[in-house]
């Protein structure tokens, strides 16, 4: 019975500084207040802070990444001097290599990435650039 006794005061302790201290790296991670929310879960006992931050969580978290991944995704490397650039770029700021070409076809201005062309839907021919 004392055994049982000691094991729930053992995982009170658990829940009352282990928890906290899981949602303060956590927020920390999604650019989130870290203090504030390890407070907040400490003070409302373990569970219940955990589930509003759980909660709370599910609804920042998403637009945080997306935000984080765009701006990953949105980089490419110059074909020329391999520096990480901007898709929005135009021309490679480090070394002057052109990042965008306009199609054979119809002269739309092609996203480096871009396979076919959005306007007219011909093939990319990358021969200027793949040559170097
Ligand atoms: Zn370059
Ligand atoms: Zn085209």
């Amino acid at each position: 019975m004392s055994v049982l006794i000691l094991g729930m005061v053992a995982l009170t302790f658990i829940i009352v500084f282990a928890i906290p201290a899981w949602v303060y790296r956590d927020a920390e991670e999604r650019g989130m207040n870290p203090l504030g929310w390890a407070l907040l879960t400490f003070f409302a006992q373990g569970f219940v802070g955990l589930i509003i931050y759980l909660v709370v969580r599910g609804q920042v978290n998403p637009i945080y990444y997306e935000a984080v991944r765009y701006e990953k995704e949105s980089r490419i490397r110059c074909p020329h001097c391999k520096d990480v650039v901007s898709l929005s770029y135009d021309f490679c700021p480090r070394c002057g290599q052109r990042l965008r070409e306009d199609c054979d076809n119809c002269g739309t201005p092609l996203e480096p990435y871009w396979r076919n062309c959005v306007t007219c839907g011909e093939p990319v021919n990358r021969r200027k650039t793949s040559s170097r």
